[in-house]
């Protein structure tokens, strides 16, 4: 028993010296968050007013810490943007962005943290229509290396695709958001907070704006 007291006192000295306070008190559930997200998407794309607080506000509310209810992993491509298509101001979404929504170990870090750090209890992965990551995948070819870091993550979910009917495409960039969802949720990150995290794949088309989601 003194051993493990000790550990655990150890562990957090090492965690506090990062500025790293674990476990605080979710600020919303997956479920409301869910919903928040949804219920965002929709001003959007019906063009409504924001319900969200001033930008000003929101940035001056921000300075002394983050306050996220979800967590969206995403493509860097410059057609998408978390923030615009779930009306989300400053200090609301943590995203993690990479060509192809692909999570690496500093992406999975990334996430584990604004879970244990955060409080964050969703996770939503969108990837998009007419992704470049995901045609690159496709193609195949000679790709230079560091852009063949992320197509190469990518393959597998065009191979899953390649075995359905229907558009390759579409149905590649479904079975990456998938795919990179299960990775999420399976590779152990999430620890002891895994049975309260929720995490959502999702498509955003370009041409309606819309989130199509995946499973939900
Ligand atoms: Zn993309």
């Amino acid at each position: 028993m003194k051993k493990l007291n000790l550990a655990l006192i150890v562990a957090f000295i090492a965690l506090a010296g990062v500025g790293f306070a674990a476990n605080p008190t979710p600020i919303v559930n997956a479920d409301d968050a869910l919903a928040m997200l949804k219920g965002g998407n929709s001003r959007f794309t019906g063009n409504l007013a924001s319900n969200e607080k001033s930008p000003t506000q929101a940035r001056l509310e921000s300075i002394n810490g983050q306050n996220p209810i979800a967590v969206v992993v995403t493509c860097a491509d410059s057609r998408t943007a978390p923030e615009i298509y779930f009306n989300k101001n400053l200090n609301r979404l943590f995203v993690v962005r990479t060509a192809g929504n692909v999570v690496d170990d500093i992406g999975l870090g990334s996430i584990e943290y604004a879970v244990k750090a955060l409080g964050v209890r969703l996770v939503v992965v969108v990837g998009h229509q007419n992704c470049g990551a995901i045609k690159a995948a496709i193609a195949g070819g000679s790709i230079p290396p560091h852009i063949n870091s992320f197509v190469n993550m990518i393959k597998p979910a065009v191979a899953t695709a390649r075995k359905e009917s229907g558009d390759l495409l579409t149905n590649s960039i479904q079975a990456n958001a998938i795919r990179v969802a299960d990775k999420i949720r399976h590779d152990g990150s999430l620890g002891a907070n895994a049975k309260e995290v929720k995490v959502v794949p999702a498509v955003y088309s370009l041409e309606t704006g819309k989130i199509h989601w995946l499973g939900n």
